[in-house]
């Protein structure tokens, strides 16, 4: 039986830490959790993420640092609008809003989180870039499992939890 390495169609657990190289800030991380499992080949993950482990096997680590092309892409100034405060009035009945405030907005297309960057008396300015587009991402990861994805796996084009399918 040859060893299986990261590569398309493998299921891959990891347990990862990223921080932010210009402060070292730890904005997601694993540690304490149940390793990460994903699919791939079937951008489960940002494409730097797969790039820099593919090939490796289990119990290898890595650290890399990705440029925001290969993780969440550059910020894009038309995903920011001012919204009219009063759609907010429902809300606003329950909860008070705050600038830094995560929330979601019911799309055409989907649910779509934004973050709440200016508040006025009249308007809320919604920015619907990822928190961490535009900046460069540090990753120190290990692989702890690797498997042949099942055939339903690949069909879906994500991974499936131990138990059988179960969906996220
Ligand atoms: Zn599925």
């Amino acid at each position: 039986m040859t060893e299986l390495t990261v590569s398309a169609d493998i299921v891959a657990s990891v347990h990862y830490t990223g921080t932010l190289p210009e402060n070292g800030e730890v904005f997601d991380s694993s540690e304490g959790r149940e390793p990460l499992s994903f699919l791939v080949g079937h951008k489960q993950m940002i494409p730097g993420f797969e790039e820099e482990i593919m090939g490796s096997k289990v119990g290898e680590k890595k650290e890399f640092t990705l440029t925001s092309e290969r993780a969440y892409g550059d910020r894009d100034d038309e995903a920011v609008m001012e919204i009219p405060r009063a759609q907010f009035a429902q809300l606003e009945a329950e909860a008070s809003l705050e600038v830094g405030m995560q929330l979601v907005a019911q799309m055409p297309h989907g649910p779509s989180p934004f973050t709440i960057t200016v508040l006025t008396d009249d308007a809320v300015t919604a920015d619907f870039n990822h928190a961490l587009a535009g900046k460069s991402l540090t990753f120190a990861v290990e692989i702890i499992e690797l498997r042949e994805a099942t055939d339903d796996e690949k069909s879906h084009g994500h991974a499936h939890g131990p138990d059988g399918h179960h969906h996220h």
